[in-house]
């Protein structure tokens, strides 16, 4: 595969002012696609398109705040007006992580992490996949984490909504797979980004756990996500491929 394997796709990344998502829309702008970079804070889209461009790169900013379905649906459509008609990658990394004891959630906390950990995500698959299966290709790349498959505590809330990503991820890949659409995820583990940088002990503490005994890069992150959205992932079909350092093998 060459280092422009992705030229002429578009690929739209949610959470992409950020963390894995900023390093995701780099590494597949650097392989050759359009990024188009969504997220809420402008500023912060504005300086992830900058990079990229500075490096000869391909992206646009576009606002989304994804707290509901018609918000979805507007970035859906902005992203197809953008891509000129069609959007062929699409990574759904937007997510928030609030950890703490079950007992101590509240209501709106439960609501804003089902509304954009799942219920964005399950729009924005509707609003695309259907296009990307009668065009006959494309590939979705849904971002999970370990807590998914671990039983953690103080994760109830955040893993349990990701264990819906992952279930997501494997229907999608029955229903669109057949007309070409290749949709896997990536489970990361512990991983050092804007956000986690305020709970470096945490997740150290997190990642000492695991083989690898360290957090991960953002860009470790992103090098996984895009090799599942381009073409040498070609026969990968609703995987969930952990990139946690061992953690969830040992
Ligand atoms: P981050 O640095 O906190 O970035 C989150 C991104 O999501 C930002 O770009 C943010 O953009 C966007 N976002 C948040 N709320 C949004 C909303 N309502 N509408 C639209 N966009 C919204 O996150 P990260 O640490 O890179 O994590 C990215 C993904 O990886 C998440 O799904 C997370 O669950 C998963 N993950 C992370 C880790 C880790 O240790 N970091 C480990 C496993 C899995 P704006 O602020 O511009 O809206």
């Amino acid at each position: 595969m060459t280092s422009a394997d992705l030229e002429g796709r578009i690929a739209l990344v949610t959470g992409a002012t950020s963390g894995i998502g900023a390093a995701t829309a780099s590494v597949l702008a650097e392989r050759g696609a359009h990024v188009l970079v969504a997220g809420r804070d402008r500023t912060r889209g504005d300086g992830v398109v900058d990079v990229i461009r500075g490096r000869r790169g391909k992206a646009d900013f576009v606002a989304a705040d994804l707290r509901d379905a018609e918000a979805v649906r507007r970035l859906a459509r902005e992203a197809r007006r953008i891509g000129g008609g069609r959007v062929d990658i699409l990574v759904n990394n937007a997510g928030i992580y609030p950890f703490g004891p079950t007992e101590q959630t509240r209501e709106s906390d439960v609501d804003a992490v089902y509304a954009l950990n799942v219920k964005a995500l399950f729009f924005l698959g509707a609003e695309l996949a259907p296009a990307m299966a009668e065009r006959g290709s494309g590939a979705i790349v849904n971002v999970s984490t370990m807590a998914a498959e671990l039983g953690a505590s103080g994760m109830a809330l955040y893993g349990s909504s990701k264990a819906a990503l992952n279930l997501l991820t494997k229907a999608w890949a029955a229903e669109y797979g057949p007309r070409g659409v290749r949709v896997n995820a990536v489970q990361p583990g512990p991983t050092r980004t804007e956000t986690t940088a305020g709970m470096a002990e945490d997740l150290q503490a997190l990642a000492s756990q695991a083989p690898a005994g360290r957090p991960a890069t953002a860009m470790e992150i992103a090098e996984a996500i895009a090799y599942l959205a381009g073409d040498a992932a070609s026969f990968v079909q609703g995987a969930v491929l952990p990139v946690d350092g061992g953690r969830t093998a040992v």
